[in-house]
Parts: C-alpha cells; sequence; structure tokens
C-alpha cells in the first residue's frame, strides 16, 4: 500500500480546492471516496476543525488491526493550507441517537439510556464493554452488535476506542440497571487505567514530600537552622529525612521478602540509619545496637524500658497499608510488629497500626475517620478523632485541641484530619506548616494517605522534580506493587 501514497496525496491536493464548503463537489466527494476505497477498508471523514480549517480523517473505525495502516496514510500527507489531518475521527457532539434504518427492528435507537458494564481484557489495559439497551434486543444479533459499537465509539470517540477497548459485546437477556450510562463511559474511560500501581507510587512520594518540605519548618529556630545546614546537601534537592528514610526501608523489606519480616526489617533500618537524617535519639539507639547485633527486642526493651509513645511508628507506617490493604487482621498484626520495632508504648503501637489502617482505608475511599475511630482502643486516639471529624477547624484550633507534636497522640489525628480535608498535597503542606510542632511528619503521614488517595496527579510536580532519590523510592513503590499477594485495589468513587 505503501506505494500508493504519493499517488493517494497528489490526487487529494489536486481535489482538495473543490472540497471545501459551502459548496463541496459531489463528484470530487465521490472521487475522494473511490481514492480512499483504494486504500483497503479504511473510511473516511471530512469536517470543520476548531479554528476554520477543514480536518480530513482516514479512520480505522475502532478497528485496531486498521491502525497502523490509517496512521501511515496520514503520515505521509502533505502540508496543505487550511488542513488538518487525523488518523481517528475526532470526538463530536451527538445527540445520542442513532437512526439506524438498516433491517427489521426499531429505527430510531436513543443510546443516552443504554448502559455499559466494563471488565478487564485478558491483555494488559484494554476493556471489554458490555452494552444493554432495550431497543437492542429487538436487533438482530448482528445489528445489535454494529449498533452498540457505533454508539460506543461515537460517545467515547475513536482514539480512546482505540486505546482502551478489547471488544465490544452486547448483554444477553436485554436491558440491565447495572453499569454506567453511556453518556458516562467517556469520563470513565478516557482517565488511564487505574490499576492501583500510580497510588501506591504517590502514597511514597507524597510522605517524602511532606517529609522535605515540612522538615525545613519544623521546631525552633535552632532546629530550623540546623536543618538548614544539613538539608543543603546538594543544592536545589529536597532532602528528606527519618520519616522517609524508614518507610522506604520498611517498602524494599515487605517487597523482598512478600511480608513483614521483622528481623529483616529491623536490619534493613538499622543498616541505613544516619544520624544526619534526624532520628529521634532513641530510635537510633536501638538501631545501633541492631546494627551491632543485638536482637531488636532486647535493644528495644534496653533503650525504652515502657516504649515510645512518639510518633516514629506511625510516620513509617503507610507502606504496611499498601501492602496489607484487604486483609484487616494481617494488617493490624504486622502493623503492631512493625511498631514494636522501636515503638512498643500502647499509643506509640497504635498510631502505628492507625496510620496503617487509614493507608489502606485512603487506597479504596475518601477516609471514614469515624470508622478509624472505633477501630482504636485508646481514649486519647478516639477522643482526637472525634475532634478531627470537624473539617471547619481553623489552625489555632487544630493545634489546641488535636496538636501538631511529637507524641503519636499529638500528630497522628491531626495527620488523618488534614488528609481529610485536602484532596490535594499543596493546600494540606501550607495548612500544616502554619501548624508548626512536628511539620515533617504530620506532612509526611498527611501526604502519603493523599498519595495513595488521589494518585500522582495532586503532587506538586516543581517540588517532585527537585525531590531526593525519587527514582529510589518510585522503584519501591512499583516493587512493593508487583510483589504483592493480593487483588488490585478498586478505584476510589470521586466522592
Ligand atoms: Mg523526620
Amino acid at each position: 500500500m505503501a506505494a500508493d501514497l504519493p499517488a493517494f496525496w497528489a490526487e487529494f491536493a489536486r481535489l482538495s480546492p473543490r472540497l471545501r464548503a459551502p459548496d463541496p463537489a459531489p463528484d470530487a466527494i465521490a472521487a475522494v471516496g473511490a481514492l480512499v476505497d483504494r486504500l483497503g477498508d479504511l473510511d473516511w471523514e471530512i469536517g470543520p476543525d476548531d479554528d476554520g480549517d477543514l480536518y480530513f480523517a482516514i479512520s480505522p473505525r475502532g478497528r485496531r488491526e486498521l491502525a497502523a495502516a490509517a496512521r501511515a496514510v496520514i503520515a505521509a500527507a502533505p502540508s496543505l493550507p487550511g488542513w488538518r489531518w487525523r488518523a481517528t475521527l475526532p470526538v463530536k457532539a451527538w445527540d445520542g441517537t442513532l437512526d439506524w434504518d438498516v433491517g427489521p427492528g426499531p429505527t430510531h435507537l436513543d443510546t443516552r439510556r443504554w448502559t455499559a458494564t466494563l471488565e478487564p481484557d485478558t491483555d494488559g489495559d484494554l476493556v471489554i464493554v458490555t452494552v444493554a439497551g432495550a431497543e437492542l434486543a429487538a436487533l438482530t444479533p448482528p445489528l445489535a452488535a454494529a449498533a452498540a459499537r457505533t454508539a460506543v465509539l461515537s460517545w467515547i470517540g475513536e482514539e480512546t476506542f482505540l486505546a482502551r477497548v478489547a471488544h465490544v459485546r452486547v448483554a444477553a437477556g436485554g436491558a440491565r440497571d447495572d453499569g454506567v450510562t453511556l453518556p458516562d463511559l467517556r469520563a470513565r474511560l478516557a482517565a488511564p487505567a487505574d490499576t492501583g500501581e500510580d497510588r501506591f507510587v504517590a502514597c511514597l512520594l507524597g510522605l517524602a514530600l511532606g517529609d522535605a518540605l515540612g522538615a525545613r519548618h519544623e521546631g525552633g529556630l535552632v532546629a530550623r537552622g540546623l536543618w538548614a545546614l544539613l538539608g543543603i546537601g546538594r543544592p536545589g534537592v529536597l532532602r528528606w529525612t527519618d520519616d522517609t528514610a524508614m518507610a522506604l526501608g520498611l517498602a524494599r523489606s515487605l517487597a523482598t521478602r512478600r511480608g513483614l519480616d521483622a528481623d529483616h526489617l529491623a536490619a534493613t533500618w538499622a543498616r541505613d540509619a544516619r544520624w544526619s537524617r534526624g532520628y529521634g535519639p532513641g530510635a537510633l539507639a536501638v538501631l545501633r545496637r541492631v546494627r551491632r547485633g543485638e536482637p531488636w527486642a532486647t535493644a528495644s526493651r534496653a533503650v525504652f524500658p515502657d516504649g515510645s509513645y512518639g510518633n516514629g511508628a506511625a510516620m513509617r507506617a503507610a507502606p504496611l497499608g499498601l501492602w496489607f490493604h484487604d486483609d484487616a487482621a494481617a494488617l493490624d498484626a504486622g502493623a503492631a510488629l512493625a511498631a514494636s520495632i522501636t515503638h512498643a508504648h500502647p499509643l506509640g503501637l497504635e498510631g502505628g497500626v492507625l496510620m496503617a489502617r487509614a493507608t489502606a482505608a485512603a487506597l479504596a475511599g475518601p477516609l471514614d475517620l469515624a470508622r478509624l475511630r472505633a477501630g482504636c482502643r485508646e481514649p486519647a486516639f478516639r477522643d482526637r478523632l472525634a475532634v478531627a471529624a470537624d473539617l471547619t477547624l481553623d489552625v489555632a484550633e487544630v493545634r489546641r485541641r488535636l496538636g501538631s507534636g511529637i507524641a503519636a497522640t499529638d500528630s497522628v489525628p491531626t495527620a488523618l484530619h488534614l488528609a481529610r480535608r485536602f484532596d490535594a498535597f499543596e493546600p494540606m503542606l501550607e495548612f500544616a506548616v502554619a501548624l508548626r510542632g512536628d511539620v515533617d511528619t504530620i506532612a509526611a503521614m498527611a501526604g502519603a494517605l493523599i498519595g495513595a488517595r488521589h494518585g500522582t496527579a495532586v503532587l506538586p510536580k516543581a517540588a517532585l522534580r527537585r525531590l531526593e532519590a525519587r527514582a529510589d523510592l518510585e522503584a519501591a513503590a512499583r516493587a512493593l506493587f508487583a510483589a504483592r499477594p493480593t487483588p488490585t485495589p478498586a478505584r476510589p468513587d470521586p466522592a
């Protein structure tokens, strides 16, 4: 076919002045039809483009096997003033009705009331669309199949159709109530396929961004000055702290061991621990003992006879929520064990479990603070989560009633409040900075939850480009996603 293309386009260029509105010449239109017929089984269309030009589209009519042939024709097109070329039909406004004047059965089909159910094809991101509509049952099977296909193609546009749809089928048994209406199908399919991997990535990136951007605002003047000094490492790089270092180690350990292996995790944390990341002195002492070969349980008891009630277990807990997102009992047991390596105090431990549960919940939908509260044992968390449900609190009220300190009770409910309140990262960060206190950990926890819920689209692009070891964080999140034994979480409701 390639050899015909120069001749095809030379002939089209010769005809093109006579194809323009208001009076395209019928013989020129017929000649274009004959030219396209010689290219093979492709369709074509001429119409007005947005800015007064005309478009000439060569269309495979949704047949994936012909898409490359259509693109080859368009790739050979010359530049002609006033013309645009397309290898698919553009999305057009239409009223949702088809005049279907072929064969027996109804001739006027109102596709706006039809519904579609989607299921994944065996092969990658493609979906099989099953269409149900009252009028389809009255058509012969081949006509019903053609009508369903035409309706889907018209609603979603050919570009999306080729990118996302493997097959269109007609539902056996006629109309059904489930599924999306065809007018909603475009929005459903236009978004990239959400396998959940993007939200795993966004959870770790959101955590690291909150940590790195919050660390510059943490604590008093001395701490800020010290952090500015340490953070200068490489110019322009957003350097993160212990929160991210431990969450990254946890994600890697979970993926490598395909589950929680406390000894492996403690050894991973001990290997990676650096004073300059801003570890709490107690946690650092535990990890140094582990690095010297002491079992983590005795090291932890030696440093913290009563356990730590700080937020150190919660700040790193998000990967546990990702890994155990669909197994509540395993999540609770895993989060408690991971917490106890450095934070065995009941409040520190429950903070870690609560943050892991919240991360799992964020993958599935909006955070239900009442439900998370109901799962808490410690009254301090229950009291604060009752307050956290009020999304109208101002900065001073959040600081006073929820807290912004390093105790788990003073920071985990605050982070949950912020994640419930803000859909995007930047307004959350602004609020967390205004709270002062343990800004990096509060922003890290809220950032992880916002990422898990909404994906990478809501993270600030400019800051991401400057984030330290971003590629390592993404790789760890992808490895965690790939290693998980459980099915993909469903995309959260847009509510
Ligand atoms: Mg920190």
